[in-house]
């Protein structure tokens, strides 16, 4: 039957790392490109966005560009730290660009590391952070300043997140990042002691930890052509109540019209010209109706790709963020378990890697927050409850799309694939909820299969 999990070696949570803080190349979330360097182990990490218009943004640029020249000159009238991208990358600054040309290969600006700088805040009186900091965000005036050189203001939503952030305890540490580009980011790293290690010390033997009641457990499944369901319960010694339902569905691809793009500006012929014009939203179509090169056409598809990547990363920003709120509800004292094994090779929504990138953008918000969060895989075809392989209900959803739900003839409850994988991974994981959850269930029989109507035959 279903694995039993009480916590294996090889998945031991492991401790927040002692000592060497500030050599080590924290993880950053959502500032990547790259999946890599969302480091497993260690702290937990979130970026703050600082908004700047396109004045300031060049003023910015100027600046990344000065200070390097300063850095390297070990001129240091503002303390400058310039990062590295990866450990492997031993050379900081403008050397990127050097060694990328040995290789033959640009560089852009979105090659270069940034630049981080201690910061400190004011806030009600008091000081925070690095006390000798030169970049001083005043969050009672809702500035930055970046030394005697620069003067930000800050948007409101921006410095009430910020207090928010200074009132956890322990506090996180911030760096303010500055990039070739200039965007501007506060950096925050933080590793709570988190509360299952305290339990675990209280344990010889962890497999015999039994996590404490009441808890909030949340359940995030990823399927790749139906998007992440999410479930979540406060679980007490009363019973389970469900807090929160729902589907996340990424952004879909208009892969399509790129391909007939780029394939017209390949090699361009009428056909493929009105399949673009069909393909394309009407606005575009009346513009374009009579002036696609094939220079255009190539461009506009790198347009439209981008502007699907930043879609996707504002998606994923969003869903971390909901969970992040139902973490700090509790003040951290939540597992989230995950079940990642619902991947397609013909799913439509994302990609594999994309689906990767999820998973460790919430493992490390669950480092940060000071959860548990915990692997496992779910068949979401087996009933919740007996783990029997349940009767396939297709039906057809909104927009024609076919959705399966699951019944089970003994128990009878009824499921949604993900809806069933998000809840049998909390039970997997938190044997300790595993007997009220299940009370819940058979009192709401329907309630994880969203919109199903129930064939007469079965009812
Ligand atoms: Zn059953």
């Amino acid at each position: 039957m279903r694995e039993r999990i009480g916590v294996p070696m090889a998945s031991r949570p492991r401790a927040a790392p002692t000592g060497g803080r500030g050599t080590d190349v924290p993880a950053q979330e959502g500032f990547s490109q790259s999946p890599k360097s969302i480091q497993d182990g260690g702290e937990g990490s979130r970026m703050l966005q600082i908004e700047v218009n396109a004045e300031t943004r060049s003023k910015l640029s100027s600046l990344y560009t000065e200070l390097i020249r300063m850095a390297r000159s070990c001129d240091s009238k503002l303390r400058v730290e310039v990062s590295f991208r990866t450990t492997s990358t031993h050379n900081g600054g403008q050397d990127v660009a050097g060694s990328r040309k040995r290789m033959g290969r640009s560089t852009s600006s979105k090659d270069l590391p940034p630049i981080q700088m201690p910061v400190k805040f004011k806030y009600g009186g008091r000081v925070y952070g690095d006390v000798d900091a030169d970049c001083i965000v005043d969050l009672d005036s809702c500035l930055l300043k970046i030394g005697s050189v620069m003067t930000i203001p800050l948007r409101k939503g921006l410095c009430e997140a910020l207090k928010e952030e200074l009132s956890l305890s322990p506090p996180p540490l911030f760096k303010l990042l500055i990039t070739a580009d200039g965007e501007l980011k506060l950096f925050a790293r933080r590793s709570p002691p988190p509360w299952w290690v305290v339990v675990r010390e209280e344990c010889d033997d962890f497999k015999d930890v039994h996590l404490p009641i009441p808890i909030r457990v949340v359940g995030v499944s990823m399927n790749n052509r139906t998007g992440v369901a999410v479930v979540a319960f406060d679980v007490s010694d009363e019973g389970a109540k469900m807090i929160y339902l729902a589907r996340w569905r990424p952004p879909g691809k208009p892969q399509a019209l790129i391909e007939a793009l780029r394939s017209y500006a390949e090699k361009p012929d009428s056909e493929k010209r009105e399949r673009v014009l069909r393909l394309l939203p009407e606005r575009l179509r009346e513009r374009l109706r009579l002036g696609l090169t094939t220079v255009r056409a190539r461009s506009l598809a790198r347009k439209i790709e981008r502007g699907y990547e930043r879609k996707v990363v504002y998606w994923e920003r969003r869903l971390v963020h909901q969970l992040r709120v139902m973490v700090r509800e509790v003040k951290g004292r939540a597992v989230i378990a995950v079940d990642a094994s619902g991947f397609e090779p013909s799913g439509e929504t994302n990609s594999q890697g994309a689906t990767l990138r999820i998973v460790r953008r919430i493992e490390v918000m669950a480092k940060y927050e000071g959860a548990y969060l915990r692997k496992t895989r779910v068949e979401g075809e087996r009933c919740p409850l007996c783990g029997g392989l349940g009767v396939r209900y297709p039906q057809r959803g909104k927009g024609g799309r076919i959705r399966v739900y699951y019944g089970c003839g003994e128990c009878y409850v009824y499921w949604d694939r993900d809806y069933g994988a998000s809840f049998g991974a909390v039970l997997a994981v938190v044997p300790e909820a595993a007997s009220q959850l299940r009370t819940w269930l058979r009192g709401h029989p329907l309630a994880l299969a969203r919109n199903l109507e129930i064939p007469s035959a079965a009812r």
